[in-house]
Order: structure tokens, then C-alpha cells, then sequence
């Protein structure tokens, strides 16, 4: 820490948060619960709600989707402002970030938490997008509920994006072909060792025996090229599969923010507490980091770790705690879901977990230390009324 960075006077530290995702919502209300009378927050969010991401899997199904929250109630709760704009760049010696709306705000910290860019890898595929996964794979669904389509590849390709979805479409879609008597092949391919292989050994292998059960083929660390409709080339091998329709994952690249040092592809380089090097008191946090496992619970768990650093740069007595992932995942099937656990060492999963019961509380997709109990609260005030 430099002595730039320690600000002991009375004024509050000026905290500029950028993003309206799990990662920003996790900062705003770690920040509030931990320096609330020290911090003074805004929000800068070009959307104007917050999107339950990993609940779009369900909607090509016709069950309910993804929830929508308002952002504004969340951040005013927390005691913070919310700016609707959207980061261009950011000027680190005079600690100003520039919008598209062309305004300039001023921060003492800066949080970076814009998630990734999708992008589609393959021309000849349909990609998961969960802005529109209705629109994406309605129309599949509705084909193999009539019988339509021969058989399906579900492909993720070299650089995974988010482990769950296609595993979750690959045993949903399975469990309706099966509802409706169809016998349709399903295969995911994957550069993974094995299924779901971040949540290690004993999950893979639970996956593994799920996937059997629903007689899902998996094809395992392969590296795929789709040069044609229903074509997939598969290496190490150079194995050739035919198949009537493919659903693959996008590449996640990150946001290129301007004025900062980045990594590879464009993500936002950080060190174990969340901050970027050689540029002041700039963190990130979530899917635009170059952290390799890109999760909602590991997103907010970089967020809890940038909070705890950002309070102790406003003066709070805390000793912020590096970043140690422990990643849940709660797999939809098509019947009752899965729970998975790991600890994350070096990209890899150990005292990994697998089961129906969950090994954390409150039970959600994203577990997460605030957001998930605030989410809970709010979905449990709404039913009441
Ligand atoms: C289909 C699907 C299923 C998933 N399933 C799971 C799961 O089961 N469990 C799990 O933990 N995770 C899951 N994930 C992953 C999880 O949703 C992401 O890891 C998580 O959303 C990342 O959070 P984030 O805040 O970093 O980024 P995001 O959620 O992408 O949020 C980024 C925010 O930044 C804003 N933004 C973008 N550009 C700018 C800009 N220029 N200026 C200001 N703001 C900007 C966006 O509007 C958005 O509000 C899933 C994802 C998908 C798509």
C-alpha cells in the first residue's frame, strides 16, 4: 500500500463502483455492512435492473425464468447513488473514470466489476446467450418435443465460459425428449478432463454418473471446429461427428477497459486482494478479472475480498483476507437439482462435494455472502405481499 493510499482524514472515501452485477451488488452491500460511515458509494450502471442470470437455462423450457430486480431500491437500501451511464475509460493519474454520457466522476477507490464480453466462437452453432436464451432455443426445444431433430452436441469450446448451462441444457433438454417417448442422442464435448471438472473428482464423477443415467455421451478434453452445419471435428484426433442440430457456449473475452493494465483477452489483471497493479486504488471484481473460473459465488467472493480491502483504505480496523475460491453449484436437471462444491487450488477442484442436499445456506444459484440472503429476503417479501 502506498501512502497515496491511506487516507486517515475525516472525509469519507469516495467509492466508485462500476458495474450492476453480482459482483458490484456484492461490493455495495459487503461495503455497506463493513464501512458504512466511512464510504461514500455510487454506482455507475448503464442497465437499469439486475438479471438472476443463471435461472435463464430454464426458459427454453417454458418453465419460470430468470428474475429481474430493479437496481435502484438495491443501491439506494445500501445507502449508495446510482449513476445510469457506462464506463469508457479510465484516467488513473487523476483519478477520474469518462462515460459514454460524457461525464467525468472522480473516485478515491475504483471497483471494476463490468463483467465479460460474450462472443460467439462458432459460425455454424447456435450460442448460448442468456439476454435472449428464449429466443435462442425455443424453437430447438419446441423441434424436440415433435420429434424433429436427429440428435443434438451440446460444445463448449477451448476457453469455457460458465461450466453449468450447457451441462443444465444438455439434462434438461434430455429429460423433455424423454417425457415426450422421443430416443434423440445427446453428447456434450468438452476440453474439460471431466464433467464439470473445476468442482473436482467426487462431483465429476456425480456428474458423470447423472449424465449416464440420462444417456448423455460426453466427450472429454476435446478441442472443437464446427466447419459446417451439423459437423463437428473433434481434436486431438481429428474425429468427425454428424449430428441434426449444436448448441455451444460462447468465449468470454473482457471488457478492454482503456487507461489500465490488462491481461490476456482483454480481462482486468488483479492480485490476490482484487487490485490492479501500478495504478492507484483501482480493484475488480466478477467475470472481468483473469481469474480462469468465471462463477457468479466466485465473483462475489472477489467482491467480499475487495470490500474487505477498500475499508481498511478507509480507515476501518480489518485485515483484508486474500482470495481463497471455494465454488458451489447448484446443477439444474430436469428433476431435482444437484448440489457440487470445491475448494479451488491451481484451476482445480479439491475436497470436492456432490449430492442432493446443499452444503450451503441460503440455498441459491449463486451462493454469495450478501447478495444471496438479500435477494432471499426481498423473493420472500414479495411472496407475502
Ligand atoms: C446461463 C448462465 C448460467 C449461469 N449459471 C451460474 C450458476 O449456476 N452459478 C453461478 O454462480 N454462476 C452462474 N453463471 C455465471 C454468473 O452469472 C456470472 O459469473 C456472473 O453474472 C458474473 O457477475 P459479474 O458481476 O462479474 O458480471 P455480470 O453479471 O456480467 O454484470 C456486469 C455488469 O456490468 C454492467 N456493465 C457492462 N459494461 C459496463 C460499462 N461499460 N459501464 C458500466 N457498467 C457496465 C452490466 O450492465 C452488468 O450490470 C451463469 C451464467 C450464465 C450466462
Amino acid at each position: 500500500m502506498t501512502t497515496e493510499d491511506t487516507d486517515t482524514s475525516s472525509e469519507k472515501l469516495r467509492v466508485l463502483i462500476v458495474g450492476g452485477g453480482v459482483a458490484a451488488l456484492e461490493t455495495v452491500l459487503a461495503l455497506q455492512d463493513l464501512a458504512a460511515d466511512r464510504v461514500e458509494m455510487r454506482v455507475l450502471a448503464p442497465k437499469s435492473e439486475f438479471v438472476y442470470r443463471p435461472m435463464t437455462v430454464r426458459e427454453p423450457f417454458a418453465f419460470a425464468g430468470a428474475r429481474h430486480y430493479p437496481l435502484a431500491p438495491i443501491v439506494a437500501g445500501a445507502g449508495a447513488e446510482l449513476i445510469g451511464d457506462a464506463l469508457v475509460w479510465v484516467d488513473p493519474e487523476r483519478r477520474v473514470v469518462h462515460t459514454t454520457g460524457e461525464q467525468e466522476i472522480g473516485y478515491d477507490a475504483l471497483v471494476l466489476a463490468l463483467g465479460a464480453r460474450i462472443t460467439p466462437r462458432y459460425t455454424h452453432a447456435l450460442t448460448i446467450d442468456d439476454r435472449k436464451m428464449d429466443e435462442t432455443l425455443h424453437g430447438l426445444i419446441q423441434d424436440v418435443e415433435l420429434g424433429y431433430v436427429e440428435s443434438i452436441a451440446f460444445v463448449a469450446p477451448g476457453r469455457m465460459a460458465w461450466p453449468l448451462p450447457l451441462y443444465e441444457l444438455a439434462l434438461m433438454t434430455a429429460g423433455r425428449a424423454y417425457d415426450m417417448g422421443i430416443d434423440m442422442p445427446i453428447t456434450i464435448v468438452t476440453p474439460e478432463d471431466s464433467p464439470l471438472a473445476i468442482f473436482g473428482s467426487q462431483a465429476s464423477e456425480g456428474v458423470a454418473e447423472l449424465l449416464a443415467e440420462a444417456k448423455i455421451q460426453e466427450i472429454n478434453s476435446a478441442y472443437v471446429e464446427i466447419p459446417a452445419k451439423g459437423e463437428i471435428v473433434v481434436n486431438p484426433g481429428d474425429r468427425h461427428l454428424h449430428v441434426g442440430r449444436i448448441v455451444a457456449l460462447p468465449e468470454l473475452y473482457g471488457p478492454s477497459v482503456r487507461g489500465i493494465p490488462l491481461s490476456e483477452h482483454g480481462f482486468i489483471r488483479v492480485n490476490r486482494f482484487g487490485r490492479v497493479a501500478d495504478c492507484g486504488p483501482i480493484y475488480a471484481a466478477g467475470d472481468a478479472t483473469d481469474f480462469a473460473i468465471k462463477q457468479g459465488g466466485v465473483s462475489a467472493q472477489q467482491a467480499d475480498v475487495v470490500a474487505e480491502s477498500i475499508a481498511a483504505l478507509a480507515g476501518v480496523e480489518i485485515e483484508p483476507k486474500p482470495f481463497h475460491p471455494l465454488i458451489h453449484g447448484m446443477l439444474l436437471t430436469y428433476d431435482e437439482p444437484r448440489y457440487l462444491t470445491a475448494q479451488i487450488t491451481g484451476g482445480q477442484g479439491f475436497s470436492s462435494q456432490f449430492g442432493t442436499e446443499p452444503t450451503w445456506s441460503p440455498v441459491s444459484k449463486i451462493a454469495a455472502k450478501y447478495l444471496a440472503p438479500y435477494l432471499e429476503a426481498l423473493d420472500r417479501q414479495e411472496t407475502a405481499a
